[in-house]
């Protein structure tokens, strides 16, 4: 990393795989580093990103999260030490975590803009992101194997200036309250989903189920997602937990975008644990399976694969509805073979074409009585079984279906969403661009801490 004694520096911090499922996390990590950079002077020149990357990457804890921190300092080997020493001492090494750090000074290159961009949707090697860092001077340290090198560059080279972006509010619990249950109180949580519709996903009113708390031993205690900060300041405000807090902070974040979801895949080309969307066609009446779950066949001019939606998404009914011919858009993640079934598209949202016409194929009516005749065998005409009346040039009947469904978006339940899905809330919300005015009034709180700003 080239620094320039003496001036001010813009310095792109980024870390990723700091944790375990055993505890820890990297945007609680972030918040601690975040609160010693305020305190040592260095000034921010954007929210801390958290940057969710392909959520099919099979070794990842949870959410494939990764941060970065974008500041300016005179100093940037100070800030380098101190990030460095507190990622390396704050991560679980030893415990599954393969922890990274990088930092770069001055403007994000092509490259490695272009690597962010493909780690959204497919997998990445650690050697190409040793790549990527050595070509445009970025300077890294990692522990363990080294994995979360492709995270941070991940987020690193994810700016979020020239399209969607969403932000979230992460509160974190003390110490000594981690891994006792979260005391979140749902009828607050289920005001604040009311009077607050530019939050999203704090509550699936469908499942009665509040969205806000994990359930694990990290230090989180709860996040609120939105489309600006005043909205989810205001409703975590209002929700007043109870618990003694060790602090907040707002994250702009790609969460809530789809972003993995923007390549179009081809079946024959399709990798495992990629992400995208495909255009197909039905190619055979989707069947129900045991659990409620539906697989069908699709295909689109290139091949042909099975597409899975699971029970749990709220989806199974919609899918069950579709039938040869229907033309759909899915977005899906591709899962790995198993003993049972080949590479499956995993559905993350159905958007529905166009509907083929389907026919019941019925015997012809009687011309004398009105009844419905009987086939007399193949190319032999119909006779009517009350009347006896023949007709030898009588054919089948084929009178079109209604369909169920109509053509449109249908997206998971909330509860079933990933990171990345974007609510049906914020279709039409979409933002086209961000440019840094300053953190607003309370972006940060920290220290015996409870909710009562703003008040
Ligand atoms: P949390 O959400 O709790 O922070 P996590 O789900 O982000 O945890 P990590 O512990 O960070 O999980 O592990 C994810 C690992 O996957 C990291 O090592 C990261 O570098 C790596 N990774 C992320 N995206 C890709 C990708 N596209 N290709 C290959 N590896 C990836």
């Amino acid at each position: 990393m080239s620094r320039q004694a003496g001036e001010s520096e813009l310095v792109h911090i980024a870390f990723d795989d700091t944790d375990s499922r055993l505890g820890r996390c990297t945007t609680h990590l972030a918040f601690k580093i975040t609160g010693r950079l305020r305190a040592m002077g260095v000034k921010l020149v954007d929210y801390p990103l958290l940057i969710r990357l392909n959520p099919n990457i099979p070794w990842k804890t949870r959410g494939n999260g990764a941060v970065c921190i974008r500041v300016r300092t005179k100093d940037p080997d100070k800030v380098v030490d101190f990030v460095r020493q507190s990622v390396e001492e704050g991560s679980a090494i030893g415990a599954g975590a393969n922890p990274a750090v990088a930092f770069l000074c001055g403007k994000i290159p092509p490259s490695l803009a272009k690597f962010s961009s493909i780690a959204m949707f497919d997998v990445l090697s650690r050697q190409k992101a040793e790549k990527v860092a050595k070509e445009n001077g970025i300077e890294y340290f990692t522990f363990g194997n080294g994995q979360g090198l492709v995270g941070s560059l991940g987020a690193m080279g994810c700016l979020l200036e020239s399209g969607d972006y969403t932000f979230e509010l992460i509160s974190y619990r003390r110490p000594e309250n981690c891994g006792t249950p979260r005391i979140v109180d749902r009828n607050r949580v289920i005001e604040c989903h009311g009077a607050f519709p530019d939050t999203f996903n704090s509550y699936d009113e469908k499942n009665k189920r509040v969205l806000i708390a994990p359930h694990g031993p990290d230090p989180v205690f709860c996040g609120i997602r939105g489309e600006d900060p005043d909205s989810i300041l205001s409703a975590f405000s209002m929700l007043q937990p109870e618990e003694r807090l060790d602090g907040y902070m707002v994250f702009r974040s790609n969460q809530g975008t789809n972003m993995h979801l923007q390549n179009l895949l081809k079946l024959n080309e399709s990798k495992v644990y990629t992400a995208g969307y495909v255009r197909c066609r039905v190619k055979e009446k989707p069947q129900a399976m045991q659990g409620g779950h539906v697989l069908f066949a699709v295909e689109d001019g290139s091949g042909s694969m099975l597409a899975a939606v699971y029970e749990p998404t709220g989806l199974a009914k919609i899918a069950a509805s579709l039938d040869t011919g229907d033309i759909i858009e899915i977005g899906c993640g591709i899962r790995k073979p198993t003993v049972k079934h080949p590479k499956v598209l995993n559905v993350e949202y159905i958007r529905i074409l166009e509907l083929a016409c389907i026919f019941d194929v019925l015997n012809p009516v009687c011309k004398i009585c009105g009844k419905r005749m009987k086939s007399e065998g193949k190319n032999k005409g119909f006779q009517c079984d009350r009347c006896k009346y023949r007709d030898i040039a009588a054919t089948k009947v084929y009178l079109p279906k209604r369909r169920s469904i109509e053509p449109g978006l249908y997206l998971p339940v909330p509860k079933a969403h990933r990171h990345l899905t974007k609510p049906l809330q914020r279709y039409g919300k979409e933002k086209s661009g961000f440019r840094f005015s300053g953190l607003c009034r309370d972006w940060f709180g920290s220290g015996n801490f409870q909710a009562s700003f703003g008040n």
